[in-house]
């Protein structure tokens, strides 16, 4: 048994509902609190001198200055694993060139999609266990991951293989998505139907019989594919046993009714969401998550997150890390800007990054500091948690645990 503490203020998440607006005064704030961990698991939370006390624990990580724990962060919607850059796509999108333009001068997914199947499976498993240490060091103890810059059945399977092996290197938990359903790749002969058609005989079954992951995503848009073939991969995909997500309403809206429809977790974008879109997910439980990494990085409105939460959804806001559109890849500077934006309010933000998040991709063991739960722990040097997103994503925490073990600490932080 050890007892970690004491923490100036400990936040703990819990409590609170999945859906609708949330007031800061909803939130439990332990001061002087402890966390008393067996193994990697939270035994018990509360005043930390009342737990060393009853507990008598027999070890002691004392805390000699003022910390603000929160539950470890999850981003929910990630595509950390690829080769190369777009630093040229941006300079063209900076200097007004299109979408369409760029993607015609060699730039776009399909840039992205050439470079990382011509990069080496050890590359790539080093290339994203950094990108995970990155989020890791700012609290997220959680990272979604998809693939999707392979499209093809062998190059599908080596990015789900990369994730998994990545999963190895770094201190934070890699959950995969099977995003094989990104865009038609360019050098595939046929219809977008017989592409996912493709992908459901030859890549899914695979999938599951190596455990690689149980979500699959596809991106439903002009120049992605069509709400109607998105349907049919869907119900195919369910009936294999796969939890979905879908990328929806980034550019133009009606994806929202599908997502409901066919039970997806979540639906992520929402940028093109309209009052109809809403009005849908106020309806339904697919959560809404907003990536406000990619509107900064198009130059795009962000999703109406307050008009979402108002309506009654939940919401989750999630890094959309990848190289084109959102190369950011700093979870709470993004999250902090779309809170000013969309005035959020800081229990609303802290939501999305944790609890509303972990239901998100479905984990029930985290996101909430609680008896039971992993010993996820991300603690910022500061005695008032109001201070961390007033720093506007600046202030990163000085100590992060994930499964009960200090694996980020900054000590002169
Ligand atoms: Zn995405």
């Amino acid at each position: 048994m050890k007892l970690i503490g004491p923490f100036k203020q400990l936040l703990t998440m819990d409590g609170l509902p999945l859906k609708g607006a949330l007031s800061d005064d909803q939130l439990e704030v332990i001061p002087n609190g402890g966390i008393l961990l067996g193994g990697r698991n939270i035994l018990a939370i509360g005043n930390f001198n009342q737990l060393k006390s009853s507990y008598n624990p027999s070890e002691i990580e004392q805390l000699n200055t003022s910390y603000v724990a929160f539950p470890g962060l999850i981003d929910a919607h990630t595509h950390i694993c690829w080769a190369g850059s777009r630093a040229n796509d941006y300079a063209l999108r900076l200097a007004g060139k299109t979408y369409l333009e760029i993607a015609a001068q060699g730039g776009g997914i399909w840039d992205t999609v050439q470079k990382t199947r011509a990069a080496s499976v050890e590359e790539l498993i080093l290339l994203t266990a950094e990108r995970a240490n990155v989020l890791l060091k700012q609290g997220v103890t959680t990272i979604e991951v998809k693939s999707g810059y392979g499209l093809s059945v062998d190059q599908e399977l080596k990015l789900l293989e990369v994730i998994q092996k990545a999963n190895n290197e770094t201190s934070a938990d890699l959950i995969a998505t099977c995003l094989a359903a990104h865009i038609v790749p360019k050098d595939f002969s046929g219809s977008e139907s017989d592409y996912l058609e493709k992908m459901l005989q030859n890549l899914l079954p695979r999938v599951l019989e190596h455990e690689l992951s149980k979500r699959v995503d596809i991106f439903i848009d002009h120049g992605a594919f069509s709400v109607s073939a998105a349907k049919e991969y869907l119900l195919k995909a369910k009936a294999l046993g796969f939890e979905i997500s879908v990328h929806g309403d980034q550019f133009s809206a009606g994806v929202a009714q599908l997502a409901v429809e066919i039970g997806a977790l979540s639906i992520d974008h929402l940028e093109a969401a309209d009052e109809k879109e809403i009005s849908i997910l106020a309806k339904g439980n697919t959560i809404p998550i907003a990536l406000p990494g990619a509107s900064l990085g198009l130059g795009e409105p962000f999703a109406p997150a307050r008009k979402l939460l108002d309506s009654g959804t939940s919401l989750v806001i999630a890094s959309d890390w990848n190289p084109g559109s959102a190369p950011m890849g700093n979870l709470l500077v993004a999250a902090a800007i779309i809170g000013a934006k969309e005035k959020l309010t800081m229990a609303e933000t802290w939501a999305a990054l944790t609890f509303r998040a972990a239901s998100a991709l479905n984990l029930t063991d985290r996101g909430i500091l609680k008896s039971g739960n992993l010993a996820d722990i991300a603690a910022f040097k500061t005695d008032n948690y109001k201070e961390i997103f007033y720093q506007q994503g600046q202030l990163n925490p000085g100590k992060v645990w994930k499964n009960g073990f200090c694996v980020v600490n900054k000590k002169n932080f």
